[in-house]
């Protein structure tokens, strides 16, 4: 792997999704001149419709033999959460598999212990990264609650989480008062409920995506309006031909562009399992829902309720199917179902969102420098936690990227890790 002895004098960052933007800021903050390449139409990009949790408390990959052996019982079908529609098979059989081979003990074991050290550097490195930006007020760092509607459902989620590996944050029952404050808002109280302390939200998507964005723009960085079609090597730079007839060179590329990261990379060697994992939510301007009150997770409906500022946010469903397929309003029309069972006021018009998280199937994000092309960094596939690790994978980017150090190990996040014959390949 080629090493810097010293920062470059340009970076290129492929992708304006919350991973491509905090490493674009973190680059320019360092003096390097940095351009930011983007189709700029933020709707559908994940980091701006996700529930906002600072998830420090998911040390646990999801590829795990719980997660296995809960799937039947999580079909969509059967009123959960889990959507592999048939037209999909194509992109969920192959994942499924490598899923399933990764989530052997050994391999688990090891992706706890990664994620464990992504996570402990998470919240601090939001803390600086928006402190940086000023606009520290956007991270809320006041927990979240896990609720049951069931006596059955608070045992055995007490229990659950109770024998979890939680890394950093922790957890008790929710206080007299704040089960009061969650029943305010239902039509049936709580069976029972649990506060995390640790983890945390940011206030509202859209403020930390200007925020971020002008604070990159202020230290002098250039954003570029443009769709990447294919990389290459010139030796001393890295050049990205844009789909526009343009080409853009920079001494450093970084590939941020979700799960558009895998299309470009393939190209130049690398085996990229990447699926589009794809989300939905409902979110609605009017509602009676605390400004101050926690996300709440509604566990039994695989569902988390977040106030933003502008509104209050319902989102669920893991849906493996093809990218491009077209959304599946049957999953809005469940998550109204919730809502309206809980007794939520979610008033409508509610606006309708759908995206796609870029998971690979060990659940770990690729994060490093190229080995096949000098100058070639990446950061993408942050499956669930992609909001929660922008900030750290901006620190180890812009570390690597500067010839430093990078704070956390990024040996497990390696992309060769699924080259043929690889143990996650
Ligand atoms: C319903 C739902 C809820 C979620 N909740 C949470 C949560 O509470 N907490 C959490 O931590 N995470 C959560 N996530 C996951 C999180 O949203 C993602 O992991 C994260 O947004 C990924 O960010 P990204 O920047 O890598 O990708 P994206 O947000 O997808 O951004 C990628 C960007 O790259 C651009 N791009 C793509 N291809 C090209 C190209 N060829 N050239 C130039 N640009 C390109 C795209 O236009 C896009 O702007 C959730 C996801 C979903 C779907």
């Amino acid at each position: 792997m080629p090493n810097r002895k010293s920062p470059p004098g340009s970076a290129l960052v492929i992708g304006s999704g919350v991973v491509g933007l905090t490493i674009a800021l973190k680059l320019q903050a360092r003096g390097v001149a940095t351009t930011l390449v983007d189709p700029g139409d933020p709707a559908r990009a994940a980091s701006w419709g996700n529930a906002g949790h600072i998830a420090t408390e998911q040390i646990e990959p999801l590829a795990s033999g719980k997660t296995i052996r809960g799937a039947w019982r999580r079909l969509f079908w059967r009123g959960g959460a889990l959507a592999l529609p048939p037209r999909g098979i194509g992109a969920w059989l192959p994942f499924s598999l490598r899923m399933l081979a990764a989530s052997r003990r050994r391999r688990f074991d090891a992706g706890t212990a990664a994620l464990r050290s992504l996570l402990a550097a998470a919240m601090p490195a939001w803390k600086r990264m928006l402190e940086q930006a000023g606009a520290p007020e956007l991270l809320r760092e006041q927990g979240h609650f896990v609720a049951w509607e069931s006596e059955a459902g608070a045992r055995a989620g007490r229990a659950a989480w109770g024998a979890a590996d939680t890394g950093t944050t922790s957890l008790r029952d929710a206080t007299a008062e704040e089960l009061a404050a969650i029943a305010s808002l239902l039509k049936t109280p709580p069976a029972g409920a649990i506060r995390f302390a640790g983890s945390g939200q940011i206030a509202d998507l859209p403020e930390l995506a200007v925020s971020l964005r002008e604070a990159f723009v202020r230290a002098g960085g250039i954003v570029r309006r443009g769709t990447v079609r294919a990389l290459s090597g010139r030796g001393d730079a890295e050049v990205a031909e844009l789909d526009e007839g343009d080409s853009l060179t920079a001494e450093a590329m970084i590939v941020a562009a979700g799960y558009g990261s895998a299309s470009l990379l393939r190209p130049i060697g690398y085996k990229v399992p990447l699926v589009a994992e794809r989300g939905y939510h409902i979110e609605t301007a009017a509602t009676d829902w605390p400004a101050d009150l926690a996300p709440v997770v509604f566990e039994e409906r695989s569902m988390v309720v977040t106030r933003f500022t502008s509104g209050l946010r319902a989102a669920s469903f893991v849906e493996f199917t093809r990218q491009s397929s077209p959304p599946d309003p049957r999953k809005w029309a469940r998550l109204r179902d919730h809502v309206r069972a809980l007794g939520l006021r979610f008033d409508e018009p509610a606006t309708e969102w759908m995206g796609v998280r870029p998971t690979f199937p060990d659940y770990l994000p690729a994060v490093g420098q190229s080995r096949r092309a000098p100058n070639l960094y990446y950061a993408f596939g942050h499956q669930h936690l992609g909001l929660t690790l922008a900030a750290v994978t901006a620190d180890m980017v812009a570390a690597m990227v500067s010839g430093e150090a990078p704070p956390v190990d990024p040996a497990p996040f390696d992309l060769e890790r699924f080259r043929s014959g690889g143990a996650a390949g």
